[in-house]
């Protein structure tokens, strides 16, 4: 009993790298057994449970952090100021992030490196969504270019929330709540923001729960893949690929985008601005938290970028709720690998709902490690694509959500220098 103990106070990415490695063996132990049965039986269930988890918890994250991220803007005399020009260039850049993910996700295609012949048993397993995918394609081809406002407004919210497919008429629903209690006097509504406040924290403490679970989760996901793919190696080529994907996305923003960004629209030198930026980007990657950066993030923009302290305080508090440029990139990334990887080909307007989604869902995201896990379900039922294709890529996500949020915060520093240079 002592290993176990051992194990369990290995840091969590710890756990989930060692979760899917014991996935995988148990996996090509049971393909030789003959034991494919018992694993789908017996095992595979207990990853499934941790999947419905995630998207159990995805509503109520989503929809609370959304309400407290809007009603978050406070001072509205402020906001005037200086909030609707944070909130366009915080939009403009995440919209420039998911562009750039999907740039990459279509023009390398990771997921297709699988091969064929022999993943053509898990697409089988997945044949009824693709199969459900055409018909909705087919159906989509009869509708007007307007359609797609019916899958944003929701007719009743409880309708709304009952279907994990329409998250985004729940998205709708919470920023039109925030945005109306914005303009509500504040005494009035104290009441129901600490309520929001409470319930934000308790949301927080289960996603905890749940990702705790997830080296089991992944483990048993990691085995019932093994026996599906019948012992295909090409699936772990393509998620190096896929890896290095993801990465490629983050260093270009970092040492692109923002730069640019900088030296066009701010006075300082690209430089200086890298330079200050590495202690924070440093602390980002080793932490896993933009939330938990935002104290060094708001130093280094204050003190070596000289934004002033009315910007930094209301611009990075923001940008940690609702700008996530490097989650954003890298979920439109993991979407088309995993479609790709099940064989489900996607249609225009289902790309695009995959870039709306992914901007919308960026906000909702806590600022944690592994934040976006549970609005990553959220992103790829809305499309119809099984959440359970997560299991793909969780092993190897440690170390790409250190490189994000290093990128998350990098994005928010760079839009309050933006903001305080106009
Ligand atoms: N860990 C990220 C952050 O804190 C969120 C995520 O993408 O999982 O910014």
């Amino acid at each position: 009993m002592a290993w176990i103990r051992k194990i369990v106070s290995l840091p969590l990415y710890v756990q989930i790298l060692l979760g899917m490695v014991a996935g995988i063996l148990v996996g090509i132990v049971a393909l030789r057994a003959d034991g494919g049965l018992f694993i789908q039986h017996w095992v595979r269930p207990w990853g499934q449970v941790f999947v419905r988890l995630l998207q159990l918890i995805a509503i109520p994250l989503v929809f609370i952090s959304l309400i407290k991220g809007v009603t978050g803007l406070k001072d509205i005399s402020k906001f005037s100021r200086i909030g609707g020009k944070t909130i366009a260039i915080y939009l403009a850049t995440t919209c420039v992030a998911v562009l750039l993910g999907m740039f990459l996700g279509l023009i390398v295609q990771p997921g297709k490196l699988v091969d064929r012949n022999r993943v053509a048993h898990i697409q089988e397993n997945y044949l009824s969504v693709v199969e459900e995918k055409k018909q909705i394609s087919m159906e989509e081809q009869g509708r007007g270019p307007l359609h797609f406002l019916n899958d944003i407004v929701p007719n009743n919210l409880v309708g709304a929330a009952a279907d994990n497919s329409k998250m985004l008429q729940v998205i709708f629903f919470a920023v039109f709540f925030g945005i109306a209690a914005l303009t509500v006097p504040r005494g009035r509504i104290e009441p129901v923001l600490s309520l929001f406040d409470g319930l934000n924290d308790i949301i927080l403490r289960m996603v905890d729960y749940i990702v705790k679970f997830a080296p089991w989760g992944v483990a048993a996901l990691m085995a019932g893949l093994v026996t599906d793919t019948g012992g295909d190696m090409s699936i772990f080529g393509a998620l190096g690929v896929y890896a290095l994907v993801v990465i490629g996305g983050m260093f270009l923003l970092l040492l692109g985008f923002y730069p640019m960004l900088i030296h066009c629209f701010t006075r300082l030198g690209m430089k200086k601005f890298i330079r200050a930026m590495y202690p924070v980007q440093l602390f980002a990657f080793t932490t896993s938290s933009s939330a938990a950066t935002l104290p060094v993030t708001m130093e280094a923009v204050e003190k070596d970028l000289k934004v002033s302290q009315e910007v930094a305080s209301f611009v990075l508090p923001v940008g940690v709720t609702i700008n996530m440029d490097g989650t954003s990139c890298y979920q439109a990334i993991s979407i088309l690998f995993i479609a790709q990887v099940l064989g489900i080909d996607l249609s225009l307007s289902q790309l695009l709902v995959i870039v709306l989604m992914t901007i919308l869902s960026s906000i909702g995201t806590p600022g944690i490690p592994g934040g976006s896990y549970v609005v990553l379900t959220m992103v790829l039922t809305s499309v119809g694509i099984p959440a359970e294709g997560l299991a793909l890529i969780l092993g190897i996500d440690r170390p790409l959500d250190m490189l994000r949020t290093a990128v998350n915060v990098t994005g928010d520093a760079t839009v309050a220098a933006m903001v305080d240079k106009r």
